[in-house]
């Protein structure tokens, strides 16, 4: 029968934007008011995505700031890196071009398969505009997208195996 197809995904962003949430609405489907804040986890999941099955280890990692030094776990052997800001911190949209920097300094690479996600759009409080987001992204030749981890998060996880599978050739692929 067919290998499971392995991947990587590293989220980072400053904190307190939603990562966490994001990851558990993506596994448990519901939404938690609190949760643990700092601490970082790995949670596995298998998505079908285009007909394929992929075997998805998902780190959520414990947030960034300026000064905060990649921690190589989240270079090494990443596949794909999903990239949160909330909608209602400009500071939390500014770090993303921070976190961006760093791995790619770290990796050596010109660009990483990325998605660039606005959170919490369901609050009221906006800072950032959407076309802010879609233009930082296309910068950096990432995926964007808006959402709430209140609802169904499953669009930020496809997309990421989508930015990990334009660049990575089938017959490369295990
Ligand atoms: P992390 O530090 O980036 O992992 O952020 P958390 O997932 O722990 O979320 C920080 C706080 O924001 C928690 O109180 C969450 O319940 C809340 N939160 C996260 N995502 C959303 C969202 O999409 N909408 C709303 N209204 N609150 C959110």
């Amino acid at each position: 029968g067919d290998v499971l197809k392995k991947r990587k995904i590293a989220v980072l962003g400053s904190r307190s934007v939603g990562k966490s949430s994001l990851v558990v609405q993506f596994i448990e489907n519901h939404f938690v008011e609190s949760y643990y804040p700092t601490i970082e986890a790995t949670f596995s999941k298998s998505i079908n995505y285009k007909g394929v099955e992929y075997d998805c280890d998902i780190i959520d990692t414990a947030g960034q700031d300026e000064y905060t030094i990649l921690n190589s776990k989240h270079a090494i052997g990443i596949h794909g890196y999903i990239l949160v800001y909330s909608v209602t911190s400009r500071k939390s949209f500014d770090m993303i071009q921070v976190v961006y920097d760093k791995i790619i300094e770290f990796c050596g690479l010109n660009s990483i398969p990325c998605v660039i996600v606005g959170s919490k759009t369901d609050l009221q409080q906006r800072q950032v505009q959407a076309t802010e987001g879609q233009e930082l992204a296309n910068n950096m030749h990432a995926a964007w997208v808006e959402t709430s981890a209140k609802t169904n998060s499953n669009v930020v996880f496809e997309l990421c195996l989508g930015e990990i599978e334009k660049r990575t050739p089938s017959s490369k692929a295990e």
